[in-house]
């Protein structure tokens, strides 16, 4: 069934605000305007396509313009080449893809493709051109990707992407279960795509998942791990992860190949516990699951922060921490459980190693940072300086930099309890208190003030002598001046010559 709009005036304007076609042209960005009239000019069809629509169609700012055309690369290319374009051709690793270069920037213009895929979990067996829009959009994963629109702003709507839109439902083109058979990164993009638009997903996509479960095992954990972090950044990322754990699909695993070897790697089996776990009704509104997600979606949405955010109650529940005292339900310790649980998840995924610190350390503190913000007689300065001295940190920038990043956990937390924004306002003050005290707390001699004289007055004992300086700075002891740094240098030496004497 080919459907095509040519006039939206019955469109529900309730939802989002659909541009009626006039306006549709106007809002397709000139650079691509610019190729689909040429293309047309030279009697191709030519399309923006996938996700720069259903972004326009939404009112959100595409990130690029896809470009989908009849003609073959090399007519691409001929055509771009008579615009003065600069065109390259994507060769092999993108089939029929050449990259058109207008106004300095870079439009992706592809020729219809049909896919056919075989044993791989994600790549296409078979790829060749097509003659119809028809036909390549078809190919497409989600509705609300498959829609393309004409340099006259005519919308090419042949699986109801446009409905959807409007009721912002997720729904596959065609039958769930084979689209996710046929590529299962595509279970990942759904979650992704719930996130990223705040959509819902349809029965049918939620029933297609399951039989595509074991195709999971042929993704590499790159791809997945991609797909997740675009996924924890999104506004509406709980909807994703809700999705990803109630469906059993956080508890496959993926591939990663080491030394000519695959293993297997489990995604986010670690989760589902969470799902349904009570917990005490004074202290929490919600479920240790919808916790955790209120408290995702509560932070800022960056990477460290939202892997913090997800992880932070991760070792609620667990055998050991989990226990009832006094009639009440308690996780004593689930934050060090939770700490080791972070670090065996993250390292599994090979991140970096400072990202995995940085979140295993919010972690495993995030339950000492609400004791001593809500705590006046604990002592925040005695925090900082031990951590100064167990060089948890690499300089005070780090140490203040995660301190900003744990109220931000805090803060979240507070209002994963279903409290109200106005209740972070002490976590934020005493945050921001912290910050200031690592910002002023060396961490390594090189954040001593001090200049040139101080290690000649050291003479022979320059590097237990700057250490000793250190401690004692960091202890409160002397203060971080070179004036004083200089005298205690000189006393230093004094100590240690009259030492030496004496022995
Ligand atoms: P984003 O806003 O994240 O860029 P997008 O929809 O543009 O979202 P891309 O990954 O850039 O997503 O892909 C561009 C288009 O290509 C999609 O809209 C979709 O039509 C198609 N597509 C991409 N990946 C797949 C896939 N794995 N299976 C089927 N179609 C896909
Ligand atoms: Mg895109």
């Amino acid at each position: 069934m080919g459907f095509i709009h040519r006039v939206s005036s019955y469109l529900r304007k309730d939802r989002f605000q659909v541009p009626p076609q006039d306006e549709r042209i106007g809002k397709i960005d000139e650079g691509a305007l610019s190729i689909l009239s040429a293309f047309r000019r030279e009697g191709k069809e030519a399309f923006v396509v996938g996700g720069c629509v259903r972004d326009l169609l939404m009112g959100r700012i595409p990130n690029d313009w896809d470009i989908t055309t009849s003609a073959r690369p090399e007519e691409t290319m001929a055509i771009a080449g008579r615009q003065g374009w600069k065109a390259v051709d994507g060769g092999g690793r993108r089939f029929g893809t050449v990259i058109v270069v207008v106004y300095g920037q870079n439009y992706e213009v592809t020729t219809f493709r049909r896919e056919v895929y075989g044993q791989d979990s994600h790549r296409p067996e078979e790829i060749s051109f097509s003659d119809t829009l028809k036909e390549d959009v078809s190919r497409r994963d989600f509705t609300v990707n498959a829609m393309a629109l004409d340099r006259d702003g005519v919308l090419y709507d042949y699986f109801d992407g446009l409905s959807d839109l409007e009721h912002k439902r997720l729904r596959t083109v065609g039958n769930a279960a084979d689209r996710f058979q046929e590529d299962a990164l595509r279970l990942f993009r759904a979650c992704r795509f719930l996130g990223q638009l705040d959509f819902m997903a349809d029965s049918s996509l939620v029933e297609g998942m399951k039989s595509a479960f074991p195709r999971v095992s042929g993704l590499s954990l790159e791809r997945v791990r991609d797909e997740v972090d675009k996924l924890i950044v999104t506004s509406h990322a709980a909807r994703g992860f809700d999705l990803m754990v109630r469906t059993g699909l956080a508890d496959c695993s993926c591939r990663a190949k080491e030394k000519g070897i695959f293993t297997d790697i489990p995604i986010l089996p670690e989760l589902s516990h969470l799902v349904g776990l009570p917990q005490q009704k004074e202290f929490h509104k919600y479920d240790g699951w919808y916790h955790t997600l209120a408290v995702l979606e509560a932070s800022k949405p960056v990477l460290v922060n939202r892997w913090a955010a997800f992880l932070h109650d991760v070792g609620k529940g667990m055998p050991g921490i989990r226990a009832v005292r006094k009639g009440k339900l308690t996780d004593y310790g689930h934050d060090t459980k939770g700490a080791e649980m972070a670090r065996g998840i993250l390292t599994r995924w090979k991140r970096p190693t400072p990202f995995t610190d940085r979140v295993v350390w919010l972690v495993e503190n995030h339950m000492k940072f609400h004791y001593f913000a809500n705590v006046p007689e604990a002592d925040g300065l005695k925090w900082i300086r031990s951590m100064a001295r167990n060089k948890v940190f690499s300089s005070s920038r780090d140490m203040a930099e995660a301190f900003v990043q744990m109220t931000d956990l805090g803060n979240a937390d507070i209002i994963g309890c279903g409290k109200e924004l106005s209740d972070t306002e002490g976590h934020s003050a005493f945050g921001r208190y912290m910050e200031k005290l690592a910002l002023s707390m060396p961490v390594s001699t090189h954040e001593l003030h001090y200049g040139k004289e101080v290690p000649e007055a050291l003479g022979p004992y320059v590097a237990e002598g700057m250490q000793n300086l250190l401690l004692r700075v960091q202890n409160g002891n002397l203060e971080n001046t070179p004036e004083v740094l200089h005298e205690a240098a000189i006393r230093y030496k004094r100590r240690r010559d009259n030492e030496k004497r004496n022995t």
